[in-house]
């Protein structure tokens, strides 16, 4: 716990009856932002006299409409991908620098029902792609632990702004792990919710069918809060299941004690570094102790997910992409001759280095003569990560897996060589493969650089990743 040192919901409380106001709260997030950001770079635009608008509208209302909303003067950094009317969303990209939507993505609209004041955007790598916050158009993100360090991706902004203590709360999106990995490296917590349990609608589309938004946060029932809040019913997304997730206090008492979780040995072979084995092999003590029964389970077709992921992600990704032509929004290059000129002009000097190469590898596995080769027998070898993770499931109520498989890595380290990138992705990648829910939580420690622990849910069970969230935390407080 670190903004508040309590659950927001207290604070919420606290505000409901008078001891506290919303005013008051903004304006130590918008000081925090003013005084701290400055050193990680984790919010790219902030939001401050709207913020400071909508808080004292927020005090202004009546007790009865105080007491309906759960946000009620919370904080909130949303990750720049998710579109904010009149507000720049940006993409940490060159081609949607000066974007400004005419509209607000729906949880936009359901945080700020429920109280929530939005306070700034955060950063992320280019479009959602990539794994340390290094490829935004708009400087890296630090590690709040240690500035030397990446502090993951591709929401490092959401994760490091709430570790950093700038926010309690913000939004990220995960299409590969991009939500639990940077907590993992950042030592705050983050869901990634079943695939279609909050709605899309206004989430700048990276991979249609594996991006989810989902909470991050520095206490697990703050993100139970939050996933409540966001989940809601909303027919602009029509892969949005109908039911909002139900936020039951009773899976915040620490009691686990009947679950079985299964351990995946593909998760724990070769390629583990020694601090997240162990951190993570001490969680698996802790469970024990607490009446978990452990299983050994095996997802045989898992050694393939990387290799699947970047084909179905890059193949949607350059299907997406397309949009921006420079025509209807974003950037326009100057220099042209033809409209084909302008098209290419645009592109080329509106895109990063890492965009570009995702477009074309999505592009190559698209083509007629290799859509066979690649695409389809990516999205075959999907089915069968998927009938792995359901005939898993068949043992154990949840799987433990690592988030990463080292702590952070340094700035700069690995930023030229994307296979490498790519491969840090191999126990998240798999969760968005089959729609299931992952949820990463704070384990350990190697040196300053925190470490994670992943747990994995079948579908539509964020309440079993919340309640074995919160043993974790609790033992760790
Ligand atoms: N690192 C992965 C990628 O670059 C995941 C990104 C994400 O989840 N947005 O595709």
């Amino acid at each position: 716990m670190a903004f508040f040192n309590k659950p927001i919901s207290d604070i919420v409380a606290e505000i409901q009856s008078g001891q506290k106001s919303c005013t008051e709260i903004v304006d130590s997030a918008l000081n925090k932002i003013s005084e701290k950001n400055g050193e990680i770079n984790a919010i790219i635009t902030v939001e401050e006299t709207k913020a400071k608008e909508r808080a004292a509208t927020l005090d202004a209302l009546t007790n009865d409409d105080k007491m309906a909303k759960p946000l009620l003067g919370i904080p909130i950094a949303l990750k720049d991908n998710i579109c904010t009317q009149d507000l720049p969303t940006t993409c940490a990209s060159n081609i949607l620098k000066d974007f400004e939507p005419p509209y607000n993505a729906s949880v936009v609209d359901f945080l700020e029902n429920a109280g929530a004041v939005i306070v700034g955007k955060s950063n992320l790598d280019e479009f959602a792609m990539g794994s340390s916050t290094e490829s935004s158009a708009f400087g890296v993100t630090k590690n709040p632990k240690d500035f030397d360090y990446i502090p993951g991706g591709s929401s490092g902004g959401s994760a490091a702004a709430v570790a950093h203590d700038l926010v309690p709360l913000a939004l990220g999106s995960d299409t590969g792990g991009s939500i639990r990995q940077p907590c993992a490296h950042c030592g705050v917590a983050g869901l990634k919710p079943t695939y279609g349990r909050v709605s899309r609608y206004g989430l700048v589309a990276y991979a249609s069918s594996l991006d989810q938004i989902g909470p991050i946060g520095s206490d697990i029932r703050d993100l139970g809060v939050m996933l409540e809040v966001v989940s809601q019913p909303d027919e602009r997304d029509s892969t949005k299941n109908a039911s909002p997730f139900v936020n039951d206090p009773s899976l915040y008492s620490g009691e686990v004690s009947g679950l079985t979780i299964g351990v995946p040995k593909e998760y724990f072979a070769e390629g583990l570094s020694d601090p997240v084995r162990k951190s993570i092999e001490l969680v698996k003590e802790q469970l024990i102790e607490a009446g978990v029964t452990l299983v050994d389970v095996s997802l045989p077709n898992i050694q393939y997910a990387i290799a699947t992921y970047y084909i179905i992600a890059t193949a949607e990704a350059s299907s997406n992409l397309a949009r921006y032509d420079g025509v209807k929004y974003g950037y326009r290059s100057e220099e042209h001759a033809s409209l084909l000129d302008m098209y290419k002009n645009s592109r080329n000097q509106g895109f990063g280095a890492e965009v570009k190469r995702r477009i074309i590898l999505g592009t190559y596995v698209l083509s007629s003569g290799y859509y066979d080769a690649y695409y389809q027998k990516a999205a075959k070898v999907r089915t069968l990560i998927t009938q792995d993770f359901a005939q898993a499931f068949g043992q154990c109520d949840a799987l433990i897996a690592p988030v990463a498989p080292s702590p952070a890595f340094k700035l700069g380290e690995i930023c030229d060589d994307p296979l490498q990138m790519y491969l840090t992705d191999i126990y998240t990648v798999s969760a968005n493969l089959a729609g299931i829910p992952g949820i990463s939580v704070p384990c350990g420690q190697a040196g300053a650089l925190p470490i994670g622990v992943q747990f994995m849910a079948p579908h539509w069970r964020e309440d079993t990743l919340l309640q074995l969230g919160y043993a974790v935390q609790a033992h760790q407080c």
